[in-house]
């Protein structure tokens, strides 16, 4: 059965596509097959997977979105393009940001990735949404197709402090739009080991959120060569297969396949 896992954080630069894809890429590494979906106008994701200008891109999930809320048929893998084995991407771009005004008047227009996708899940095992850091209706959309929601937080002050309006974000979409969504967990990210105040901010994550919600043990590390992967459009396993970062982001793929 298809599992969908939305990475979500409203709060920017926290590490949601390098763990998206490092991730995505990990699970078609132990055989799993990955549908990714890039869910931000930045286009990050799909940059990172080699598709380098993806404004020029003219099949995308807007155009996805945009059909399914006409309730136009969507051809069998539109606007799905193969990046490697194992692993396909619905590219995002620029055009995202007209969802909010695009689909105001739509009916239903919360399920319209979700209504997509029931038709695409029985293709894959896994499929991951690379969010934007918003929490507007393609977000919104995300969190309503998927299954889990893995959080990436970066270990410092402000990033921990807005995870508050995350989870109450998560806990209504949960009561009103899908009942089924469980957050996977909270995965701090760019732990500067070194230091007492990444240590410390941790060590508060766990406090305040773990008795409520699953924080990983796994931590992903500050890591120069986790930074440069999108930029080289490798996976951290490729690219830094000894580093801590591939051990970490592993570590994760292992423990998200465990739970199930
Ligand atoms: P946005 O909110 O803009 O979509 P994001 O949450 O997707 O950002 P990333 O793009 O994954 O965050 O990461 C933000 C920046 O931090 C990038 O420059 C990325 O290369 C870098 N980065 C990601 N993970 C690490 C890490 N473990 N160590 C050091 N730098 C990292
Ligand atoms: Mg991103």
């Amino acid at each position: 059965m298809c599992k969908v896992i939305a990475i979500a954080n409203q709060k920017g630069g926290v590490g949601k596509t390098t763990t998206a894809m490092n991730l995505g890429l990990g699970l078609a590494k132990e055989g799993k097959s990955v549908l990714m979906i890039d869910a931000d106008p930045q286009g990050s994701l799909s940059i990172s997977l080699g598709f380098r200008e993806p404004d020029k891109l003219t099949d995308t999930l807007f155009d996805i979105f945009r059909m399914e809320a006409a309730d136009e048929d969507i051809a069998p893998g539109y606007g799905i393009m193969h990046v490697k084995e194992n692993v396909d991407l619905i590219p995002g771009n620029i055009n995202l940001a007209m969802a909010e005004i695009s689909f105001a008047n739509t009916l239903c227009r919360e399920s319209i990735l979700r209504t997509y996708l029931d038709d695409v899940k029985e293709i894959y095992d896994f499929i991951v949404i690379d969010c934007m850091p918003s929490l507007g209706i393609v977000t919104v959309n995300a969190l309503t197709a998927a299954d889990k929601v893995l959080i990436p937080v970066q270990a410092a002050y402000l990033p921990v402090k807005g995870l508050q309006q995350l989870i109450k974000t998560i806990g209504m979409i949960k009561r009103s739009l899908n009942l089924e969504l469980e957050i996977e967990g909270i995965l701090l990210t760019m732990v500067d080991a070194r230091t007492n105040y990444a240590r410390d901010i941790v060590t508060q994550v766990h406090e305040v959120y773990g008795k409520t919600v699953p924080v990983f043990e796994i931590e992903i590390p500050l890591s120069v060569r986790a930074a440069e992967t999108s930029a080289v459009a490798q996976s951290i396993y490729e690219y830094d297969p000894k580093g801590k970062a591939a051990f970490a982001y592993s570590a994760l793929t292992k423990e998200v396949l465990a739970n199930g």
